[in-house]
């Protein structure tokens, strides 16, 4: 069987809890398991070198950044390879270029194109282990790219998937972190959160692209599409995690799975724009011509021929986006623009919402009986997401995880 493990930052943060996760990789492969393992830099490691480049410049050259960040990762797999050969195992460091893991050129957020399974495949032949570098990648023309904050788990379930049609007997990924598996809600926000035996990968699609970023979205969306087996759970002990799969039938009995919240978001409320064809356009294109992504979208009711129009963008690029918007108020395409930082969006997630209804309905009572205040809606078939004030998130979190029943019983 091939075993992928990834280790994240916490789990690879000292040199004790290298030898822990060495220990752990050893035992995988003494039971006659081929092992790839994916590592992170060690805990706080990308933010100091981000740090450090934002010292010289506020905003630093993306190549260069990547060049810089992805130095953390290369440092977790020498020095777990050494760990691992030091107790006499035979273990192998690899970076991007050797596993040949190509992505497009785009600088911090880069997409994975493809990766060599014949490199990793002759590592296991020899009976080594291959320790990975997560998160990085190299484009086409031989530069270095990372993935995106939280990008190893995607470079492990990628492995996972490339190296699928050479494996017979079984794969499954496994993604080692500071907590025992996934939640009902952030653990460490919700004292009584119940961990889940299973989710499935729609349900833990939503609840990564809304917040919870114990997996990066799109290693669930690889997850998803390959039909790769993952297993969340902790680095510290031996306890079962939570096992991402398909949906099976007595999932939808569940009718919300999960609760999730995010932070890293800002609200722009365009005031006052004429109500014709072409105004959304006219606000919209400038922003994806920037690459900055919008996500909630609310346009209120016309009045007397003008309307206004909110929305939200991730919080780094909140400034930018304003500024860029402003264009419309010296074009008198709009009165004014406003915006607001501090917001939080709070999701219930379940695919059992396909068949119950009057979820949204609790939802609100919910968060009206607490006194929290919703500022903007939106829901897709498994997912109702608010946007409240920040001071009202845990709240929020919280009197939806009792409305809801999920915690432990
Ligand atoms: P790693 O460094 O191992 O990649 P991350 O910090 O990226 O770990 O992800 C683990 C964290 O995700 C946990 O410490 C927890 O605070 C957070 N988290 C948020 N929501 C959930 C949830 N529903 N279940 C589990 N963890 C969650
Ligand atoms: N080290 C990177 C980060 O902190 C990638 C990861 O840990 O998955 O985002
Ligand atoms: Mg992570």
């Amino acid at each position: 069987m091939l075993v992928v493990q990834k280790f994240g930052g916490t789990s690879v943060g000292t040199i004790d809890r290298i030898r822990n996760v060495a220990k752990r990789v050893a035992e995988t492969k003494s039971k006659g398991n081929d092992v790839v393992v994916v590592v992170s830099a060690m805990a706080g490691e990308t933010n100091r070198l981000i740090d450090l480049a934002k010292a010289i410049v506020k905003e630093p050259d993306p190549r260069e950044l990547d060049v810089l960040v992805s130095t953390g990762e290369q440092v977790s797999t020498a020095l777990l390879s050494m760990t691992l050969v030091s107790m006499g195992l035979k273990a192998r460091s690899l970076q991007n270029h050797q596993v040949r893991l190509v992505t497009d050129s785009t600088f911090a957020n880069a997409h994975i194109k493809r990766i060599d399974a014949q490199k990793l495949t002759s590592v296991l032949k020899e009976g080594a282990i291959a320790i990975v570098a997560g998160f990085q990648g190299i484009d086409e023309q031989g530069n270095i790219t990372t993935l995106g904050r939280g990008g190893s788990d995607t470079t492990a379930v990628a492995i996972a998937a490339a190296m699928k049609p050479h494996i017979k007997d079984g794969l499954v990924c496994e993604i080692y972190t500071d907590v025992d598996g996934v939640y009902t809600a952030d653990p460490n926000i919700v004292s009584d959160a119940r961990k889940l035996k299973q989710i499935s990968y729609e349900e833990m699609f939503e609840l990564a692209s809304s917040g919870t970023k114990v997996l990066q979205t799109r290693s669930v969306l690889y997850g998803m599409k390959f039909g790769i087996p993952i297993h969340v759970r902790s680095s510290f002990n031996d306890t079962e995690g939570t096992m991402v799969t398909n949906e099976t039938l007595d999932m939808e009995s569940v009718v919300v799975t999960g609760i999730s919240h995010d932070k890293n978001e800002a609200k722009i409320t365009v005031l006052h724009v004429h109500d014709k064809p072409g105004i959304a356009h006219s606000i919209f294109a400038p922003l994806a011509e920037a690459e900055i992504v919008v996500d909630m979208i609310i346009q209120s009711a016309s009045t007397e021929g003008h309307t206004d129009m909110s929305f939200t963008v991730p919080r780094g690029d909140y400034k930018r986006a304003i500024h860029i918007l402003q264009d419309l108020v010296k074009q008198k395409k709009a009165a004014w623009v406003v915006g607001d930082e501090k917001i939080a969006k709070v999701s219930v997630v379940g695919v059992g919402m396909r068949t119950h209804s009057g979820v949204a309905a609790k939802m609100f009572k919910a968060l009206a009986s607490a006194g929290v205040n919703i500022q903007m809606i939106s829901t897709s078939e498994i997912k109702i997401s608010v946007v409240v004030n920040e001071k009202d998130m845990k709240k929020a979190v919280d009197v939806l995880h009792k409305e809801f029943e999920l915690g432990n019983e």
